[in-house]
């Protein structure tokens, strides 16, 4: 009876544990936005629809435009 008991208790353990797993790391999809005016690259939150050779939004610093230069996926820890 014991041991069913540790057997039940272990399990529940495990799955607190497994689902911490999937919480503490999180894939991000970040893209980098490069201007074509400057040369100014800025990093920001990948909107769906995009994709690389967009152009997109407006450089921060001389106005110009900003076209797309990758996308990809960052690991984040929480
Ligand atoms: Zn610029």
């Amino acid at each position: 009876m014991a041991l069913l008991i540790l057997l039940v208790l272990y399990m529940i353990y495990e799955s607190y544990i497994k689902k911490r797993r999937e919480k503490e790391s999180t894939y991000v999809t970040r893209e980098a936005l490069i201007c074509l005016n400057c040369r100014y690259v800025i990093e920001k939150d990948f909107e769906p629809g995009d994709f690389i050779g967009l152009i997109k939004d407006t450089c921060p610093r001389c106005g110009g435009k900003m076209k797309i230069k990758g996308i990809y996926g960052v690991e984040v820890r929480i």
